[in-house]
């Protein structure tokens, strides 16, 4: 008997049925479409508004909110209606604002692979890397260099140039940045560690991205950051598109410092409140102090001597935002229902599953090349397509009217994302499906010029 073929949307419903994790899809709102293209088609019944939620891709640039983090921000500001300054230790739900930060720090502390005393949630993801680069890039004659990535994050960039002309140090002279090989978008680990070697003797510093934002490359966390700190050097991660999104382990890979934001995977909101790690055998290191890291039994006594909280906590400058703290905590009760290994392994197969009906496709493959590893442990949830002959706004516009939600880098490249938290293989197979119509449809224009 002749075996019958599946259709890729049965593949994609078979494999939804199967997802131990897709109930969690009903704790997010999810976007309808109406909400953000003006030239959106219009449900036909307004009050039809299920069928026309949004394809939402785009949770590397900013996660969905989940259905509870209303009602969490809302206790909070009843709390402050009602109790005013009381609420700082007196609180009906049991989160004292004194202590907001201890309602996350735990489960922060699992997603990153850390103690809960090596992580802090505070700041803002640069204010945070300047801060820790205050304490951890400390340039002598001999040890000044810094090693960053060619096309970080523009964000990183200013922060590390700035602190390097801060020092009074030239930047052309002090930043070592590594680059792919020509014709290549993503870095080779064997170039990596060959730089290190090359520059361990005046290198300070290596500070990387966990997750490329650009490419999604994952790097070799470990085996780079143990090969630095053999070689002397100290080792900070900026984990904006790492946490959340892989499998981390901070404290075994003895990384010395890294930091984040919460809004992308982690789903804490616009703005919302950022992390930091500081290994154990760091706390000590000097750094610029405010009263939230100074010891909390003499906190309130008000006097000159900083004694700094042991770990990351010490770190901390100001009372953190309790709203902004709040709404992390009701996307954290959602990760802490789960674990990284479980959402790291559907997001391997998800994004793995839209690469393979891409690429099934030669009509549709040939209009854009994916920059992304072709590995699945060399990269996170996100595919970056660049496209070719400068299609890419006609692309994104095109999704966009779909109601897709992506995000695109001019010139060239849409980044797609697809979280596993949220996303669905039938999503991902509308988006495949969507896009080969969008490119049939420029190319076909195309040909008419
Ligand atoms: C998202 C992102 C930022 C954003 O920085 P904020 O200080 O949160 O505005 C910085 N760096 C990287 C690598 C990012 O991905």
């Amino acid at each position: 008997m002749r075996k019958s073929i599946t259709s890729p949307l049965q593949t994609a419903l078979d494999l939804d049925a199967q997802d131990v994790l897709h109930h969690f899809r009903d704790k997010f709102h999810i976007p309808t479409n109406i909400l953000y293209s003006e030239g959106a088609s219009k449900p036909k019944n307004p009050i039809d508004v299920e069928s026309y939620k949004a394809i939402y891709l785009c949770g590397n640039s900013l996660g969905l909110q989940p259905k509870s983090t209303q009602a969490l921000l809302l206790d909070e500001l009843k709390v402050w209606a009602d109790r005013g300054v009381y609420g700082h230790h007196e609180h009906p739900k049991s989160r004292p604002w004194i202590d907001i930060d201890q309602t996350v720090t735990k489960e922060m502390a699992n997603i990153v692979g850390g103690l809960q005393s090596e992580v802090a949630v505070m700041g803002t993801l640069t204010s945070n890397l300047h801060f820790l680069m205050a304490a951890f890039y400390k340039p002598t004659r001999e040890r000044y260099k810094i090693i960053i990535e060619d096309k970080a994050f523009p964000s990183d960039y200013y922060a590390i140039e700035s602190q390097v002309n801060w020092h009074g140090l030239d930047p052309s002279a002090t930043l070592i940045s590594i680059s792919p090989k020509p014709g290549s978008y993503v870095l080779d680990t064997r170039d990596i560690l060959s730089l290190i070697d090359e520059q361990k003797s005046t290198t300070a510093m290596l500070l990387l991205s966990g997750v490329q934002y650009y490419t999604g490359q994952f790097f070799e966390m470990e085996t780079i950051t143990k090969f630095a700190k053999e070689r002397g050097i100290t080792v900070g991660w900026d984990l904006a598109h790492a946490v959340g999104n892989v499998e981390l382990q901070l404290h075994d890979w003895g990384v010395d410092f890294a930091a984040w934001c919460s809004y992308k995977y982690l789903n804490s909101g616009p703005g919302g409140i950022g992390g930091i790690f500081v290994h154990e055998t760091q706390s000590n290191q000097g750094r610029l102090s405010g009263w939230w890291g100074h010891d909390k039994s003499t906190r309130f006594a008000m006097e000159n001597e900083f004694v700094a909280i042991p770990g990351a906590s010490g770190f901390q400058h100001s009372n953190p935002s309790v709203l902004a703290t709040v709404s992390l905590l009701g996307s954290l009760n959602i990760f802490a229902e789960t674990t990284m290994k479980e959402l790291r392994s559907k997001s391997m197969r998800l994004t793995t599953f839209m690469e393979d009906l891409l690429i099934a496709d030669e009509a549709t493959a040939k209009n854009f090349e994916i920059i992304t590893p072709r590995n699945p442990v060399e990269r996170g949830a996100q595919l970056s397509l660049l496209f070719k002959n400068g299609i890419m706004e006609d692309v994104y516009k095109a999704l966009e009217l779909a109601g897709i939600v992506v995000d695109k880098r001019r010139p060239d490249v849409i980044r797609v994302a697809p979280a596993p938290l949220y996303n669905t293989y039938e999503e991902v197979f509308k988006f495949v499906m969507e896009l080969r119509d969008i490119l049939k449809n420029i190319n076909r224009s195309g040909d008419q010029h």
